[in-house]
């Protein structure tokens, strides 16, 4: 017999973060850092716009590029934010859609695409398997935007450049100098830059500075999941201005026959979460940053996160994957750095957790070292 599985499945190794739940089935009640989503709930007069919109019968297909209404409210907010006239966008089944789509669009075979390390995993194997490679551009000890060394890893093979800020692993989140100083040389050599803002909204100290501001051959990656709670329902969106259209066409044709579109009645709700105010939930969540960093922060080696909800921490002993072990041995799930990175010397935490959990978890961590 032929062999079924196509070549490209052995671009993608499974991924660490489930080898954890894996390791950590047996645990009871554990302390769990390693769950990338809020731990509140969807806000209640959202459920209940997706409930009105289900017995009302937005129940089919909606336009593949997105409902009319929502892609119209995006594209009011994208105008306010960046100034753009007329913005193309199309709403995505999560980010994860729209990553997937845009890879689709523009990786060629061999394709170089500049990633600072570390990095969210799924940049990594989507890449991958579409035969592009992945350029890593080291962003240790302190999760900066490593501008110059980016400038230096261009080439004439260079599609992309990925951002994310606030990141995920690191928490860190870039400034307005060193985005401005990497839209100066994207400009200068006429690259897209791909800007993952999924933590947009979970911004601790000021505003959230993003390339769209300074720098036109942008695509902007946002979604929903994390924002409100609802990595369930699967929304997101991307937005581009008039010089990348064509991208932005392409990859509605693409989720056309993949995707189809995202689903209608959570669209209708993300109506309304454009309008709500998750102030007070960012609130908690800073104060979760500070309780976790100022746990660990005379123990461990870490750069206090300016967003998101994680921490990217040095390993004792030097490997992530050996410290996660005994970290698990002693019911706190952590995951390790080399998920997110092409180094294992750093672990993640995901605070994302009741306070109660996270004092729980720093003591013991306090313990291990
Ligand atoms: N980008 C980043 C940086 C993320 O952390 C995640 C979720 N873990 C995603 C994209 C995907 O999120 P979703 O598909 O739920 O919108």
């Amino acid at each position: 017999m032929k062999e079924i599985l196509a070549d490209r499945t052995t671009k993608i190794d499974s991924s660490g973060i489930r080898k954890v739940f894996a390791l950590a089935a047996s645990l009871k009640d554990p302390v769990n850092f390693s769950i990338g989503q809020p731990d509140f709930d969807v806000p209640e007069p959202l459920k209940e716009e997706a409930i009105k919109a289900i017995k009302a019968g937005d129940n089919k297909y909606s336009q593949t590029a997105g409902d009319a209404v929502l892609k119209k409210r995006v594209a009011e907010q994208i105008k306010n934010e960046f100034g753009w006239s007329e913005p193309s966008i199309l709403i995505t089944s999560g980010v994860s859609g729209g990553l997937l789509l845009a890879f689709l669009a523009i990786i060629n075979p061999n394709d170089e695409v500049i990633i600072p390390d570390p990095y969210f995993v799924v940049y990594k194997h989507i890449i991958n398997m579409l035969g592009g490679r992945c350029v890593f551009v080291d962003s240790y000890p302190n999760f900066e935007l490593p501008t110059k060394k980016i400038a230096e890893a261009i080439t004439d093979k260079t599609k992309m450049i990925i951002l994310n800020s606030p990141c995920n692993p690191t928490g860190v989140v870039y400034s307005e100098e060193q985005i401005k100083a990497l839209a100066g040389v994207a400009a200068k050599k006429d690259i897209l830059v791909m800007t993952d803002e999924i933590y947009e909204r979970f911004c601790y100290d000021g505003e959230c500075p993003g390339i769209a501001d300074y720098y036109e051959k942008t695509l902007v990656l946002r979604g929903f999941s994390k924002s409100y709670a609802m990595t369930g329902w699967r929304l997101g969106y991307v937005a581009a201005n008039e010089s990348l259209k064509n991208v932005v066409e392409e990859m509605t044709k693409i989720q056309q026959y993949t995707f189809v579109c995202a689903p209608a009645p959570f669209q209708k709700a993300a109506v309304a979460a454009l309008d709500y105010d998750i102030s007070d939930l960012v609130v908690g969540y800073r104060k979760k940053r500070d309780l976790l960093y100022e746990g660990l922060k005379d123990k461990f080696e870490l750069i206090k996160p300016g967003g998101a909800f994680y921490a990217f921490i040095k390993a004792p002993g030097g490997s992530g994957c050996k410290f996660v072990e005994k970290a698990i041995t002693n019911n706190v799930l952590i995951i390790p750095g080399d998920v997110f990175s092409e180094k294992d010397t750093h672990f993640r935490i995901s605070y994302a957790t009741s306070d109660a959990k996270i004092q729980e978890g720093i003591e013991i961590l306090r313990s291990l070292v």
